[in-house]
């Protein structure tokens, strides 16, 4: 703490991503002095961005990060700090030996089966080939034999789920899969969201923005002794959940992503972002971070294989994994979160949920209000 005197309304934030900028930010403006800490030597956690020094490109540093949203205040809050530019995120998927445009829509039906179906005729057609013996579909598995099949499944989710989660489907929950919409039209936009764009100079100085108010210090490549919590007023936490309590309980399982970086000169795949529907493929995905900033212009350009492996304790934790029968062991983190009354956990790490970007501001903000009408709890 370098030895200074912290006032007694002095409010911890440990990490800098989204979570930890948003909450600061909304204390700092209310008139709390906040001290922000990140191990890292960037703020913005996994959304960190910056400039590949060889092509110019900016580059998803953790992976491919799309902002959309439903959310009217959450959309006006992000464009405060940044001039979000139009971006429609259209994925491909490479599967069996072609090329498919996803989410399922009506093109990938009609491609996948050699028909030519219109839509009404798609759904009829779909829901036949669903598994209507699974009346309450629990697991991921079954949420995709139920509503689409056992060959979509096969083809677009299985292998590519298999690679990512390093599991069956059969232990995953069906929540994962519904985050895919299938469509009966020929609408290929990911997102089915009222506001979607890119952040003109990246997420890192949309951050670094949020986080620039006299009110915050923010400490880099600093981590967060928990004993010093009792300095301060109170601490948001948006670390790793069972790492606060010293993985007392366990270690709650996460999915950590290596990237292997290849550069191309010219347009190496057509699109962001190229999945790899098949088991034999061994990364899931190819990311070309060009096709994220569509109003610049590179000729070279940078791209990411990403495969997905089993979180060790020196790895940077991505993917919450939430196995159905993990639920016993984050209950008992749980428990203990709620029972730490000076600290609040928040954000992906902090209470352990796959959260996209709006709902994580959409959650920072509304915990960082309910802190400032009634900072007792
Ligand atoms: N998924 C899949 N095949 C795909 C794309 C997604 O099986 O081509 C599954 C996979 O289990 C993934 C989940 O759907 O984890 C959610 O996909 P999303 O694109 O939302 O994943 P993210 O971009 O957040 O990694």
């Amino acid at each position: 703490m370098n030895g200074s005197a912290l006032s007694p309304s002095t409010i911890a934030v440990v990490g800098a991503g989204l979570s930890g900028a948003v909450i600061g930010r909304l204390l700092a403006e209310a008139g709390h002095s906040v001290e922000v800490f990140d191990t890292r030597d960037h703020v913005a956690g996994n959304c960190h961005t910056e400039r590949d020094p060889q092509t110019g490109v900016m580059v998803h540093v953790y992976g491919p990060h799309i902002f959309h949203t439903d959310d009217t205040e959450v959309w006006a809050y992000v464009n405060r700090f940044q001039t979000f530019m139009p971006y429609k995120n259209r994925v491909k998927t490479t599967a069996g030996g072609q090329v498919y445009s996803l989410p399922i829509n009506l093109h990938t039906i009609n491609q996948f089966f050699g028909k030519t179906l219109r839509p009404d005729e798609a759904r009829a057609f779909i829901e036949e080939l669903g598994d209507r013996s699974i009346t309450e579909p629990k697991s991921f598995e079954e949420q995709a034999l139920r509503f689409l099949g056992r060959d979509l499944y096969e083809a677009f989710f299985k292998g590519y789920t298999e690679k990512q989660w390093g599991c069956s489907p059969s232990a995953l929950p069906a929540s994962i899969l519904k985050r895919l919409p299938v469509r009966f039209n020929y609408d290929d936009d990911y997102f089915f969201h009222r506001y979607q764009g890119m952040p003109e100079n990246g997420y890192t100085d949309m951050v670094t923005r949020i986080l620039d108010h006299p009110g915050i210090r923010v400490h880099l490549s600093t981590r967060f002794e928990r004993a010093t919590a009792r300095e301060f007023a109170h601490t948001f936490y948006s670390g790793p959940l069972d790492g606060y309590f010293d993985y007392a309980h366990g270690r709650l399982g996460y999915r950590t992503l290596d990237f292997e970086r290849f550069t191309y000169q010219g347009d190496y795949q057509g699109c962001a972002v190229m999945n790899y529907g098949d088991s034999a493929v061994p990364y899931t995905r190819i990311t070309e971070h060009k096709h994220f900033s569509p109003w610049e212009e590179h000729d070279a350009s940078v791209c990411y294989r990403e495969f997905s492996r089993a979180c060790g304790p020196d790895d940077i934790p991505y993917y919450p994994i939430r196995l159905m029968e993990d639920q016993a062991q984050l209950s008992l983190y749980l428990k203990a979160a709620h029972e730490e009354k000076q600290v609040t956990f928040v954000g992906r790490l902090g209470t352990y949920r796959y959260l996209d970007m709006d709902v994580t501001i959409r959650e920072a903000l509304d915990t960082a209000r309910r802190f400032l009408s009634s900072p007792t709890g």
